[in-house]
């Protein structure tokens, strides 16, 4: 299928296909998500200078990086959570590459967000989405759109004195893509893959448990994604090879028609 990448490329060329970032800017400002006090905090993202074409380093620039693997723009790998540490293949540096690769299906709950931050997509949601658009594909990639990656400052975090108020995910809804479309998983605009008051669910944190119980990934803190269709984009999400990583920040990418 040489002529299949062939194509591809022509139509990247002529901007028939488009490449879309998903990813949101990495910098120290980066929001890290807020763990109840019990729990050890998310380190503030630290990039520092380490030479700047100084008498050190006359020819170079370089930034060193201390940032936790779930900063920004990230992947979740299995192993991240408890309900995944003894699957095969769990790991940042194990993943069989061509899982990091899948078409995407765009639920689009901006509205139902803006109305409401502790939304949460439901079994039915899932089932009216594929009535107009289809059965949700084995190894696709779920994305979210909640039009939260617009919020800026306070906003994105959603903080109140029980916790953060943003959107996500029931924990049968989480079941459902996790065991009966066997989805690669899901993607949001959040800072992590569940809502922001699932501490509370049953499981706590649902998501992260039955999806990387499932051996399935997420992606959290994207972007962009009210520039991608419902379906037909391609999404691109690689971490970093990281030995025994349980996640890292990624360029994730689209590829969509124009
Ligand atoms: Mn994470």
């Amino acid at each position: 299928m040489a002529q299949a990448l062939s194509m591809l490329l022509d139509e990247l060329a002529s901007g028939r296909v488009r490449v879309i970032d998903l990813t949101q800017p990495l910098s120290n400002d980066t929001p890290v998500i807020p763990l109840p006090p019990q729990y050890t905090q998310t380190p503030i993202p630290s990039i520092k200078v380490h030479s700047r074409y100084d008498p050190g380093a006359p020819f170079a620039y370089s930034n060193v990086l201390e940032i936790g693997e779930h900063t920004g723009t990230h992947f979740d790998a299995p192993i991240h959570w408890v309900t995944g540490k003894d699957l095969p293949e769990n790991a940042c540096d194990t993943i069989a590459p061509h899982r990091f690769v899948g078409p995407a299906c765009v639920l689009d709950y901006a509205r139902e967000s803006a109305a409401d931050p502790d939304f949460l997509v439901t079994p039915d949601h899932i089932l009216a989405w594929e009535r107009m658009h289809g059965r949700i594909p084995k190894a696709s990639w779920v994305l979210l759109r909640s039009d939260w990656s617009k919020r800026t400052g306070d906003a994105f975090l959603n903080m109140a004195d029980d916790g953060p108020h943003t959107p996500g995910w029931l924990p049968e809804t989480s079941r459902l893509l996790a065991y009966e479309r066997d989805v690669l998983g899901v993607g949001v605009e959040t800072v992590g893959t569940d809502a922001g008051q699932a501490g509370r669910f049953d499981p706590p944190y649902s998501n992260h448990s039955i999806m990387h119980g499932a051996g399935k990934f997420g992606l959290a803190s994207l972007r962009n994604l009210d520039q991608l269709p419902a379906t037909g984009a391609i999404v691109i999400a690689a971490p970093l090879k990281i030995v025994r990583g349980s996640g890292s920040p990624a360029r994730v990418l689209a590829l969509a028609p124009n």
